[in-house]
């Protein structure tokens, strides 16, 4: 999909469906910072979904904490099973574009908005940073015995991506009502990679890449413009920090992810 050069769409908060993917050890060590940030700003299009009830999250979302009753396991399953009732949720919603975060990333609406602003949601837009330098290569299972290999792109999960509601509603034979899960296992692959796999491999759409958005995979030291992207992260390698450089007005040891420091300079 070519973006033209203006925005086709007037695109409103009340337009997109943003999912944070997260896991009950995390609700206090990773949700209350993006709750005090950029969650508490735009509550009425961000959607937690999460493996256990919690009091405290809920008095705070309310009906848009989902608690997925998936398995709090760090396998393909439980994370596929999260995905699947996301996409669910989001068909349900009837929102124009669905968006998917972790729970350690930083997401600036405005930005997003201004970039799907670019497309229209009826067409069949798969948006994100690609995780790989080249396309992944699988074995897709067929039969019992019958597999053959698939090459195809997808959007890193861990820096954010979004699906326009055309492509969606195209994924639902993959995707809705656990499809999704049968479909992770039939390639055997993680959640994002799974989302690729329909859009390119089984649908035959491309992936947009964007540098917009970002996973802490990469070197955030080297993101500029940090006011312009769509989403951030943070995360240490072999003990040392990776986070976007930002000048204040928090400091690093108040503010070590940087995320209070952005929303700051974000609004
Ligand atoms: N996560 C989850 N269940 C788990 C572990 C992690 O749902 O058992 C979620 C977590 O909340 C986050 C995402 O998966 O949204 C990625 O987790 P993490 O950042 O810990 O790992 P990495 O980015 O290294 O893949
Ligand atoms: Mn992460």
């Amino acid at each position: 999909v070519k973006a033209p050069p203006g925005p086709v769409e007037l695109l409103s908060p009340a337009d997109l469906f943003v999912a944070v993917k997260t896991t009950g050890r995390y609700h206090r060590q990773r949700m209350e910072l993006l709750m005090d940030t950029w969650i508490s700003r735009n509550l009425q299009q961000t959607y937690v979904f999460t493996d256990g009830e919690d009091e405290k999250l809920r008095k705070r979302m309310g009906a848009h904490l989902i608690n997925t009753n998936c398995s709090a396991a760090h396998n393909r399953q439980a994370l596929s099973c999260k995905m699947s009732l996301e996409y669910d949720t989001f068909i349900n919603s009837g929102k124009k574009w669905f968006c998917h975060v972790d729970d350690d990333n930083y997401l600036n609406v405005g930005s997003l908005l201004k970039l799907l602003s670019q497309y229209s949601h009826t067409q069949d837009v798969y948006i994100g940073r690609p995780s790989l330098e080249r396309p992944i290569e699988a074995t897709e299972r067929l039969g019992t015995t019958e597999t053959k290999q698939v090459r195809f792109w997808f959007a890193t999960g861990g820096a954010g991506f979004c699906l326009s509601r055309g492509l969606a509603l195209k994924m639902k034979p993959w995707a809705s009502n656990g499809a999704f899960m049968a479909t992770a296992e039939q390639i055997r692959l993680p959640d994002d990679c799974t989302v690729g796999y329909v859009v390119e491999a089984l649908l035959g759409m491309s992936l947009v890449r964007s540098g917009l958005f970002h996973s802490h995979l990469e070197n955030l030291g080297l993101v500029s413009d940090v006011r312009s992207q769509v989403t951030l992260s943070y995360g240490t390698v072999e003990n040392s920090r990776n986070t976007v450089n930002l000048n204040g007005p928090f400091s690093i040891s108040e503010d070590p992810t940087r995320h209070t420091s952005s929303i700051n300079l974000l609004f």
